[in-house]
Parts: structure tokens; sequence; C-alpha cells
């Protein structure tokens, strides 16, 4: 049986930053990725925003790495290259009732390290995107776009420089645990072998409970559940009018129907919330239909007929529809007692902003105590 020092499950953009952060360290590394290509699962689907860190709940790994996260991606992006902008979003207020909500959010996003939010009246908005209609709006400077494609291949670049190595075609099916480590099950391109590993990082992912499940030997207590809510998004046809991303004050259910732009200024709306059972792709046209009374509350001249289906994204909860949203979940041997594993659960949004930073605390978590 061939033994490694650390394989990395999965060469999505969490995946390739731990393999780089775990090369850089000269570890051995060897990432093994089920698909044909990298980047193909939830970090070829999402919005490509490189997020400030404004909701979420204070001292949560969400705050603390995507705030952190940021600033290391925006270095990284400027030291290597990577196309990226720092465009700027607008939350705006629609309603009285949400110009008071402004305030609640600034406010959470200073606890949170987020200290650049401007307060705009109506006139001042209008004045930086004169397409919008609002009360007022907060300005968040520090939220941008990035190209996460280059990113990976960046990642990856790093990461093999150091020696990594990226296996294809290779999915690991399971395994156990083993006095000196883990022994993986792995299927490369139909043929099974076994693989031993001192450490194992679970990032796989929509795959990451199943795999922790198929591990005999981690507690079956220490593995969250697993639940897909698919983001579907909806293309505009045309150009915007708009250089910064729209963002509603935030609703019960989620961020709202929120405008973000690529890095070719087109423009796209969503991800909504579609709770959904098994993975599915496909975007439902007639989702589109609600999308509209939404967006003409911030835009009203949006024409009819505008909304294309364009792609979805599928996240992975931990949590159920109605229950309260959970943190991400990285769960290491101080948690789960096996020595050299940690599995990363429910990295939804901000998982690509965070994934420098995520990367750093994946290794504090491998070697608890260094
Ligand atoms: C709709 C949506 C919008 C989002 N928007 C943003 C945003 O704007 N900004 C932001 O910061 N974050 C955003 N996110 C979150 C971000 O995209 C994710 O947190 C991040 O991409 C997760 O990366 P990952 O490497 O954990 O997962 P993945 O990219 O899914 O990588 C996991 C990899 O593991 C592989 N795999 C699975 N099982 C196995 C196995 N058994 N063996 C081998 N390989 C396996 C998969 O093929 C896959 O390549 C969004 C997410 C969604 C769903």
């Amino acid at each position: 049986m061939e033994r490694i020092d650390c394989a990395i499950i999965g060469a999505g953009v969490v995946g390739l930053a731990v393999a780089r952060e775990l090369a850089a360290r000269g570890r051995e590394v060897l990432i093994l990725e089920a698909e044909s290509a990298f980047g193909t699962g939830i970090s070829a689907r999402n919005s490509e925003v490189i997020h400030a860190g404004i909701y979420y709940p204070a001292g949560s790994l969400k705050a603390r790495l995507c705030v952190a996260g940021r600033k290391l991606l925006y270095a990284y992006c400027a030291e290597r290259g990577i196309a990226h902008r720092p465009c700027g979003k607008l939350i705006v207020a629609t309603s009285e009732a949400q110009v008071g909500e402004l305030d609640a959010i600034a406010s959470r996003a200073r606890a949170n390290g987020v200290d650049d939010l401007q307060r705009l009246s109506r006139e001042a908005a209008r004045a930086l995107e004169p397409a919008l209609e609002c009360r007022a709006a907060l300005l968040s400077p520090s939220t941008g776009i990035i190209d996460s494609h280059a990113l990976m291949l960046s990642l990856l670049g790093d990461a093999e420089r150091n020696g990594a190595v990226l296996a294809l075609q290779t999915r690991v099916l399971g395994g156990r645990v083993a006095a000196d480590g883990m022994v993986l099950d792995i299927d490369s391109g139909g043929e099974r072998s076994e693989l031993g590993a001192r450490c194992v990082v679970n990032c796989a992912g929509l795959g990451a409970q199943g795999f922790a499940r198929a591990l005999a030997g981690l507690p079956a207590e220490s593995v969250p559940p697993l639940h897909y809510a698919k983001g579907n998004y909806y293309a505009l046809a045309g150009r915007a009018p708009f250089s910064r991303l729209i963002y509603p004050v935030p609703e019960a259910a989620g961020l709202g129907v929120h405008l973000t732009l690529d890095l070719g200024g087109q423009a796209r709306f969503g991800p909504d919330v579609e709770w959904i059972e098994r993975i599915d792709y496909t975007v439902d046209p007639r989702r589109a239909d609600a999308f509209y009374a939404e967006v003409r509350r911030y835009w009203p001249q949006l024409p009819d007929d505008a909304l294309q289906p364009a792609y979805a994204g599928i996240r992975p909860k931990p949590h159920a529809p109605g229950e309260a949203a959970r943190d991400f979940l990285v769960s290491g041997p101080a948690q789960h007692g096996v020595p050299g594993l940690v599995n990363l659960y429910g990295i939804e949004s901000p998982g690509l902003t965070s994934c420098l930073a995520l990367a750093g605390h994946v290794l504090a978590a491998l070697t608890p105590g260094t």
C-alpha cells in the first residue's frame, strides 16, 4: 500500500488553499479529486463576490474568517495578478421600515471589524448609481468580485511548486482509522486501491458528509446532517446600468434578490434559496417570475422578460429548512478524537472569500497546541 503524509479530499477552492498552506510548510501533499478537473463543484457555481463580512454573527467563524480572508485575498490577488475588482456594494433600504435596519447592519458590521461602511442618503446613493431607487443605503467599499477560476489555478500552482500532486478522477469512497493515520479506499478511474495517509483533510464540499460517514472509526455523532439549498441565478439580457453590486436589506430567508456583476460586466440576479433532495443544477425559468417585483423595488426600470435562466449552485447546509443557520464547522481531533483528521462541513458563502484564512484555521486544527 502506498503511504503519504497528507491527503486532501477535494480540489475546490478550499482544498486547494489547504494544499497550498500545507505544501508551503514542507508537508507532502496529495490532492484527491473525484472529477476530471479541479474546481468544478461549489467553487464553480457561486457569485464570485469577495464579501466584506457584514452580516455574520459576531465572533462566528464566518465573520472572523471572512474579514481576515478578504484582506488576505485582496493582497494575494494583487501579488499574483489575479483578476478582481473592489467594485463596492450598496445595501439599499426601499421602505421607511428598512431605513432603521441599516443602522443595525452597520453596527453588526462594526462588531465584525468591518469599519468602512458609509451611510448614504437617497440622493447620495443615486449620485453613485442613477438607475437606483431607494430611501437610503449603506456603501461597502471593500466588497469586490474575483475570477475564482484564476484564483484556484494560482493556488494549485503554488501548491505544486512546493511538491503537491493533484490526482484527478480519484474518488475517495471511505476508509478506516488506523494506528498511524488513516487508510483510504480509492477509486481511480474504476481501479480500486488503498492509500495510507498520516493526515487527511476532508474538503469534499457536498461530498464531505458522505466520506466522513464511510470512515470507520470516526464517531458518527461528529458528522452533521447535510441539506441541499440550491441557489438559482438569472442573467440580465443586455447591460445593467450599475457598476456596483446591489443588495436589498436582508430578509429572514436570505440576502434577498440581489444584483451581482462578473468581471465582464454581465449582471445576474440571485441566488435564491430552493431546498432540494438531490443534486440537480437545472434552473427553472418560472422561478424568475418572483424576481421581477423584488428587483423593481430598487430598479423600477427592469424591463419585462429581461431575466434568463443562467446557472445554479448548491449550498451544503448542516441545518434543515426552518432551523437556525449554522456556522462553518471545522471538525478536528479536538472535536472528534481522531488524530490527523480535519473534516470541513457547511462551507457555504463566504467560503470563497475565506479560503486563505480557512486554510490557516485548518492547519491549527490539524496540529492543536502549536
Ligand atoms: C450559490 C452559491 C453562491 C456563493 N457565492 C459566494 C460568494 O459570492 N462569495 C463567497 O465568498 N462564497 C460564495 N459561496 C461559497 C463558496 O462558493 C464555497 O464556500 C466554496 O466554493 C466551497 O469550496 P469547497 O472547496 O469547500 O467545495 P467544492 O468547490 O465543492 O470542492 C469540493 C471538491 O470535492 C470533490 N469531491 C467530493 N467528494 C469527493 C470524494 N469522495 N473524493 C474525491 N473528491 C471529492 C468535488 O468534486 C469538488 O471538486 C457561494 C456558494 C453557493 C452555493
